[in-house]
């Protein structure tokens, strides 16, 4: 008899109270504690869907990126209308969730009151922040997680942000600083700034150690200086001390706690390889951070009721299209495999070659000819656009512009609170969607 009596009521309690219903069933929806932002700087659709097409024709692996089941459409306009974004603008309204100027950097558009971005929200609720970037950790994307001044060209003010912030983790290709005259000794006063605020410095793998037992740390190949503070284009023969991925693994190894965490990580060289409309050099930058998703993906796996990754861009850089007029309805991206190195490797090279010189190594290392009346200019650099836009174009790929579009965007996400970034959203949607999924 009493057992009869527990078995209605609690039927009844199912039936009456919805939210003892989903306990009992188990649907409550899952609430996030390890969140992953991956941002593509740069990465529209088309830079996904031809980076895996390309795989797909060389017999090379899918990308894991469409494996999300998760998908939404996300815009990336500024506070202006008509003005198409830069990593400035767009990385504040996805970190901040609040437009504002091109070129302000997590500052509404009077450029008067600071942005409260989604690390510091995290912060203050106790979850340790990594900021990861390809390129400068003082570049546009990663700063507009710490950063709070009116310009983004404020490189040397916005390390003071970075080492104010107290983020534990930061992991770059490099410090950019302003000045120009004497770079190299900026940049270790720089560094210096950073490590006497409590950072301990990891240049190299043989640093690797030094993260366990270190408060807070700053992953970052100083090898790199005299470049562009990045990490070198991922197609090109000289490799950095860290990859994206493993700056991402280290992050995890040294964040993970039962509470949660809160990464960033940007594929920053996506923009730049997009920007000089080098498909080759694109497609390899969006595999490269496509490493970098599995290792969350793989996180995802261990934790998958208590993980949120989301995955988007800023913007989209080049207008990127599928299809060019003389190879009509069909693409051949495997051909963009004869370029061996990006245009930013060739012009490196060509600096020091006469036009004999470089007609060799231009055909050695992009199969290209290059004509006499290119030859004739005596212009290093755009001998090399002219061969890998002839490659693009063989391959069937299209570049409208050298700058940034307004293109709307892919959100890709997964785990707890995913479904959300699954529509049309804006930019601003990021910030309030990933703090709704949290679990404190
Ligand atoms: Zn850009």
């Amino acid at each position: 008899m009493r057992k009869i009596l527990m078995i209605t009521l609690v039927l009844m309690a199912i039936l009456v109270f919805p939210s003892f219903q989903s306990k009992f069933h188990g649907t409550q929806p899952a609430k996030a504690k390890y969140v992953f932002l991956l941002i593509g700087d740069g990465m529209g659709i088309n830079q996904v869907y031809l980076a895996n097409e390309y795989q797909k024709q060389i017999g090379g692996q899918e990308l894991s990126i469409l494996s999300l089941p998760h998908f939404g459409l996300m815009t990336t306009s500024t506070v202006d209308p008509g003005v198409i974004t830069d990593s400035g603008a767009g990385g504040t309204a996805i970190a901040c969730g609040e437009k504002t100027k091109s070129g302000v950097i997590g500052m509404d558009s009077s450029k008067t009151r600071n942005l409260v971005s989604v690390a510091e929200v995290m912060q203050n609720k106790k979850y340790p922040i990594g900021i990861i970037t390809s390129v400068g950790i003082n570049h546009a994307t990663p700063a507009s997680f710490f950063g709070h001044r009116a310009h983004r060209g404020m490189y040397d003010d916005l390390v003071k942000d970075m080492t104010a912030s107290g983020f534990e983790y930061f992991a770059g290709g490099g410090v950019i600083t302003n000045n120009k005259l004497n770079p190299d000794s900026a940049r270790k006063v720089l560094i210096n700034d950073i490590v006497t605020s409590g950072y301990t410095l990891v240049a190299n793998q043989n640093q690797k150690a030094l993260i366990k037992n270190a408060a807070k740390v700053f992953v970052c190949d100083t090898s790199v200086y005299g470049t562009s503070d990045a990490l070198y284009n991922v197609m090109d023969p000289k490799k950095a001390q860290f990859t994206l991925s493993e700056m991402l693994q280290m992050g995890i190894d040294k964040l993970f706690n039962k509470n949660g965490f809160f990464f960033m990580l940007e594929g920053g060289k996506i923009d730049w390889s997009s920007h000089s409309n080098d498909a080759m050099a694109m497609i390899h930058e969006v595999i490269d951070f496509d490493n970098a998703i599995k290792v969350a993906l793989d996180f995802y796996k261990k934790y998958p009721n208590e993980t949120l990754i989301i995955i988007t861009a800023d913007h989209e850089t080049g207008g990127l299209g599928w299809g060019y007029r003389e190879t009509k309805y069909y693409n051949y991206s495997y051909k963009l495999a004869q370029q061996k190195l990006s245009v930013d490797a060739l012009i490196d090279s060509l600096k020091t070659k006469d036009a004999q010189e470089s007609k060799v190594f231009v055909k050695n290392y992009t199969g290209i000819e290059l004509p006499e009346e290119v030859l004739s200019k005596g212009d290093y650099a755009y001998s090399a656009a002219f061969a890998v836009d002839a490659i693009n174009k063989m391959a069937g790929i299209g570049w409208t512009t050298g700058s940034h579009t307004g293109t709307p965007v892919g959100v890709y996400a997964i785990g707890a609170g995913a479904e959300k970034f699954a529509k049309r959203i804006d930019n601003t949607d990021i910030k309030p969607f990933i703090l709704q999924s949290l679990a404190k």
